[in-house]
């Protein structure tokens, strides 16, 4: 029904695409499935956030054992070249619309690792592309609740149908 009002010029038609986005956005953001993936230490906050006492599923998180299944991939720890290939293979695998946290300096940039760390990637965003950037060496569990957060903001201003339309026209 919504793809046929894209084409439609009246104000009519053009709310309807509104709410559809608004709906679509809404049921995203509520259902954010993260794999569940670890590389180094961050991973052992990242497992602390996922514990009951932070009850994660109150903002729809829910970890997902298969790339397959998920929506999000959470990159907490280091990147190594040797585990750059697995991490963009897994992030093919995933759902489209799919989107990635980078967990705490490792990841955002090489950590501690940045300047002698010959075996390191400087920055899990040279192999696949990140939503939110997370800070922190490790990042506590709170800090990752506010990275799900602000992408939670983000995924709520997305237009996903407006872009499949013009996608179309293309
Ligand atoms: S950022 Fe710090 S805590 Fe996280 S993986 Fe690197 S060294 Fe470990």
């Amino acid at each position: 029904m919504t793809s046929h009002s894209i084409g439609d010029k009246s104000g009519e038609a053009s709310v309807l695409l509104m709410h559809s986005e608004d709906l679509l956005n809404w049921s995203r953001e509520k259902s954010l499935w993260p794999l569940t993936f670890g590389l180094a230490c961050c991973a052992i906050e990242m497992m602390g956030a996922m514990a009951s006492n932070y009850d994660l599923e109150r903002f729809g998180i829910f970890p997902r054992p298969s790339p397959r299944q998920s929506d999000i991939m959470i990159v907490s720890g280091t990147v190594t070249y040797k585990m750059a290939d697995r991490i963009r293979r897994l992030y093919e695998q995933m759902a489209e619309p799919r989107y990635v946290i980078s967990m705490g300096s490792c990841s955002n940039c090489g950590g501690p690792y940045w300047q002698h760390g010959y075996h390191v990637v400087k920055g899990v965003d040279r192999i696949i592309p990140v939503d939110v950037y997370v800070p922190g060496c490790p990042p506590r569990p709170e800090a990752l609740i506010d990275g799900f957060l602000k992408l939670q903001e983000k995924i709520r201003t997305e237009h996903p149908l407006s872009e499949k339309s013009e996608r179309m026209k293309e």
